[in-house]
């Protein structure tokens, strides 16, 4: 038996399959064949750094542009539903309708395939971002830190379970610890002393075999003595 579109009679072809009893023309139509179950998102963006929100966890985006991309490539992606019949879904761009800005208006360009034609068809979204500072900005602003260690290119979890069974060893560590951050690569940990924060810095460097670099940042003067926070960043090689 022939397969014919029940919306507008088509028969099945190659350039217009028919699927489940409607054809490729019928499904864009009628915004079936792909769609997003909400057009609009709302995401926290520090108003400093310019970091995005996910879920629980800060992206280092630097602007709403990187914010944007960020979001249709690691987001949005997996919110997108299909019919049956949809085959290699991807999104092969898309476009601004507004400026990034706070308010943006986006067409996603989502391509595939219906049975065996290829499809490319643009979704509609609006991104809203609210204004708020993220724990690295608020801790930089903070008087409170002398040190921060940034270690970078290490698998996060393994190192929280080394830094759990330092801190278990040595209680001043704790004592000085102000803050741990995570972030895409790596993490950065804030101390009150420049004491704590090279005396872990050490152990990690023996231990996870990576090299250590100190910089020192002057932040202005106390009681007729010069302030300065020390930058440890840790890497491999
Ligand atoms: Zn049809
Ligand atoms: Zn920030």
């Amino acid at each position: 038996m022939a397969r014919f579109c029940v919306y507008c009679g088509s028969n099945d072809t190659p350039e217009n399959p028919v699927i489940d009893s409607v054809c490729l023309k019928c499904r864009i139509k009628r915004g079936e064949l792909v769609r997003l179950e909400q057009n609009t998102y709302y995401f926290d963006i520090c108003k400093v750094c310019g970091s995005l929100k996910i879920g629980y966890k800060w992206i280092d985006t630097n602007d709403f542009e990187s914010a944007i991309d960020y979001i249709v490539r690691n987001f949005i992606f997996d919110k997108i539903k299909s019919v049956n019949g949809v085959k290699e879904l991807r999104i092969d761009g898309y476009n601004y309708i507004t400026t990034p800005s706070w308010h943006t208006d986006i067409y996603i360009i989502v391509s595939g395939k219906y049975g065996t034609a290829d499809f490319r068809v643009p979704l509609r979204i609006t991104i809203y971002f609210r204004p708020t500072k993220c724990p690295r900005c608020i801790m930089y602003d903070s008087r409170e830190y002398e040190a921060l260690i940034q270690i970078r290119g290490i698998y996060v979890d393994k190192l929280k379970k080394i830094l759990e069974e330092e801190f278990a060893k040595e209680p001043r560590l704790g004592r000085d610890y102000i803050e741990a951050i995570e972030t895409k690569n790596g993490i950065d940990i804030y101390f009150y002393s420049h004491g704590a924060a090279r005396k872990l810095a050490r152990r990690l460097s023996h231990r996870l075999g990576m090299s250590i670099k100190e910089n020192y940042e002057i932040t202005g003067t106390r009681s007729g003595k010069q302030r300065t926070r020390l930058h440890i960043s840790l890497r491999r090689g």
